[in-house]
């Protein structure tokens, strides 16, 4: 460690600013201030710096967290908008073939008929940021080993957060890292456990282009819901109750059905999930080399075998909807990444720029990396289980809860915290409920034949794809995991001894299985701690070379703000793509067959679009979709865009397929970000599904 420098110095690289660009940057929100005005106004915003942040958050308050997606607020009764992709959970367990919310969308024509967002939906409203890497960082630097490093953090950072909630009962606090172990800042929200779906438009709408059209431009899908969040009828925070209210927040988003244009300024808050901007050539290339060929060959397996076995099941096609749309995300977005990154050069150009980093730190960053990469494959299987259609990520978690909780909370990995409960069981009760027989069986045949070439379960386990299909059934065939009331049980008492002795052939293998993974983390804590000992100094570096360029904290799901301008960009060389789509262009791509099968209303509709009071006077149509320069990721998803003024006018939903790589570099050229127009939604709720009651709502008519 390089222990010369102060934490103020560390703290002050990770801020230090002198952006030459505004449009790169996911910004911390206290960081706006330190941009300075005249960057905020040359940027376009007409809106001061403390109107958004003052020390605490003013108008970003209105934007919120949603189950790893983001969302705004929109009325004063606790609206809240989002996209349809992060509302397709929720949509998913309330559906069945005889109501099947997902094809035919949902509106909720009074308060009483909003539906339970069920799954473990919550909405996380901020409250307060305060920075904590003086209380963490010296313990960290005085740990006995890497691994110890790990350790030793995660008990400071439960430790904090339990305190913080002891001492302000009615919030959440949470301690998130920043760059390698640099900085920690303790995130104190409200959160709401009361989320509603009021209105999701039909998925001809919501995912019109489906798969062919994801990650990329033009786009002409409506990807919006709308939720309301309850709290129990004293304001506080309370799980779903007949008599909770909505939610009234201090501040929300106004819309503005004027919308935006080529050149304007926007802004889009929101809470990005994961950036790997500032990691060393030879992880880009570990990323290259392993991670996304992984992700192509394991999720693409699975998803082909899901398909196959759901195909012609209405009921199973619902049960895996959830399941199989992240799959698809995923694989999609690896093959975009490969293309992105080949493209970029980017392990050619950061070898270039490495030249100018200290020798010492890049040998010790090249020896972690090497490290990650030596147990790759069986991390990555391990990492993927809870991300199948099956209960055997219900017998891990309950398999490594019994053996968790022996260890005081604060010891404890961070998900199995007492506090953490209620969320890991919900999640259980999501699994249980998506799980079927036909598909999983199949799929956990797959899954034993790759956890015994890892050497996470004996060899018999393993056999002929007939044989594992065999066992695969006699075990969810036995076992008691498909009752919700057990894997209740299983978890609100749980009990090393008496899991260790049951004979749930599911909990057998889930038991094996997790006593592997737990070493298996041990191991990849010696890496973590590694990052942890030189990232500090890595960074400082990183900034140092980079100077007068701005450097700011890889995304980690805490809320950052990213100045924009709406505009197109070039696709590739004769190829111009501009920034705006709209209903006409929906209309001309509809064929009839999934995923371009527009409902009949919206073609009805369309006819009439031109003289709507949401069409745009140059486009002469309603816009859907529209381009900027923001620097966004996953978990922005549902993200408020803003114009100058603050005012709601769009929702992020995605990024073209040339800025899929952007997680690894922004590049001014084709970093765009994609948004669905507020005059779509507006458009969609006053012609297609009307809902004129949420209608009024959302333009607030009375305070117009
Ligand atoms: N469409 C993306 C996803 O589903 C979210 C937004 C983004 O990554 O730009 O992960």
């Amino acid at each position: 460690m390089h222990r010369a420098m102060t934490t103020a110095a560390i703290i002050a690289g990770l801020l230090g600013t002198n952006p030459s660009r505004a449009e790169e940057g996911q910004w911390l929100p206290e960081q706006l201030s330190e941009l300075g005005p005249e960057r905020l106004k040359a940027a376009g915003l007409e809106l001061a710096a403390e109107d958004l942040w003052d020390g605490g958050p003013k108008l970003l308050r209105a934007a919120v967290s949603y189950s790893g997606c983001s969302a705004g607020f929109v009325s004063d009764q606790g609206l809240l908008a989002t996209n349809h992709h992060c509302a397709y959970p929720a949509l998913q367990a309330q559906s069945r073939p005889d109501r099947d919310l997902l094809k035919n969308g949902f509106v909720a024509s009074s308060r009483d008929q909003e539906l339970r967002a069920l799954g473990g939906a919550e909405v996380d409203v901020l409250v307060a940021i305060e920075d904590v890497t003086e209380r963490i960082r010296p313990a960290i630097e005085a740990a006995k080993s890497d691994a110890d490093r790990v350790r030793v953090a995660e008990r400071k950072m439960n430790a904090l957060s339990v305190a913080c909630e002891t001492k302000h009962p009615e919030n959440r606090c949470k301690v998130h890292e920043h760059g390698f172990g640099a900085r920690y800042r303790l995130v104190r929200t409200f959160r709401i456990r009361d989320v509603r779906l009021a209105y999701a438009p039909p998925s001809g709408i919501g995912e019109f282009g489906g798969e062919v059209d994801n990650w990329s431009w033009p786009r002409h899908s409506g990807d919006f819901a709308l939720l309301r969040a309850y709290v129990a009828p004293d304001g506080s925070s309370a799980v779903h109750s007949e008599e909770n209210v909505p939610y009234r927040p201090d501040v929300h988003f106004r819309i503005s059905p004027e919308g935006v244009g080529p050149g304007d300024f926007v802004m889009v808050a929101g809470y990005p999930g994961h950036t790997d901007r500032h990691w060393p050539a030879a992880e880009v290339q570990r990323h290259v080399e392993d991670v996304f060929p992984a992700v192509i060959d394991l999720y693409g397996e699975w998803l082909d075998l899901i398909e196959r076995h759901a195909r012609g099941r209405p009921d199973l096609q619902i049960q895996v909807a959830a399941i199989s749309k992240g799959l698809a995300n995923r694989v999609k977005n690896a093959r975009g990444m490969l293309a992105g990154l080949k493209r970029m050069d980017l392990v050619e150009r950061k070898r270039a720029f490495e030249a100018r980093l200290p020798a010492d730190l890049l040998a010790e960053a090249e020896r972690l990396t090497k490290a990650t990469r030596s147990t790759f494959r069986r991390d990555f299987l391990l990492e993927s289980l809870e991300r199948g259609p099956n209960l055997l990520a219900v017998a891990l978690d309950a398999a490594r809860l019994a053996r968790e909780v022996e260890r005081p909370d604060v010891a404890r990995a961070p998900r199995y915290a007492d506090r953490n409960r209620p969320a890991l069981t919900e999640l259980q009760s999501r699994r249980v409920r998506d799980a079927s027989v036909q598909v999983g069986g199949p799929w956990l045949a797959s899954v034993l034949g790759r956890l015994v070439e890892a050497d996470l379960l004996p060899s018999s386990y393993g056999g002929s794809p007939k044989q594992r299909l065999a066992l695969a059934s006699r075990i969810l065939k036995r076992t008691r995991l498909d009752d919700p009331e057990e894997v209740q049980k299983l978890f609100e008492a749980p009990d090393r001894t008496a899991l260790e002795a049951d004979d749930d052939p599911l909990l057998t293998l889930g038991w094996m299985v997790a006593a592997k993974a737990e070493r298996a983390e041990a191991e990849q804590e010696a890496v973590r701690g590694g990052w942890m000992r030189i990232g500090p100094r890595y960074l400082e570096a990183v900034r140092a070379a980079r100077a007068p360029d701005p450097i700011y904290p890889d995304a980690n799901r805490t809320l950052r703000v990213s100045l924009a301008r709406v505009q197109g960009y070039r696709v590739r060389d004769g190829l111009f793509a501009t920034p705006q789509t709209t209903v006409g262009g929906q209309v001309a791509k509809h064929t009839g067959r999934a995923p371009f099968d527009l409902p009949e209303a919206v073609r009805n509709a369309a006819e009439r679009a031109p003289r709507s009071p949401y069409a745009d006077p140059q486009l002469e149509d309603v816009p859907v979709c529209f381009l900027s320069d923001a620097d966004t990721t996953g978990g922005n998803s549902g993200s408020p865009v803003l114009d100058r003024r603050g005012r709601l006018v769009g929702l992020n939903f995605d990024r073209v397929w040339e800025n899929i790589a952007g997680d690894f570099a922004y590049n001014p050229a084709w970093s765009r970000n994609i948004s669905v127009d507020v005059r779509y939604l507006l458009w969609t709720l006053t012609d297609v599904t009307p809902a004129p009651r949420l209608l009024e709502e959302l333009l607030d008519l009375e305070a117009r």
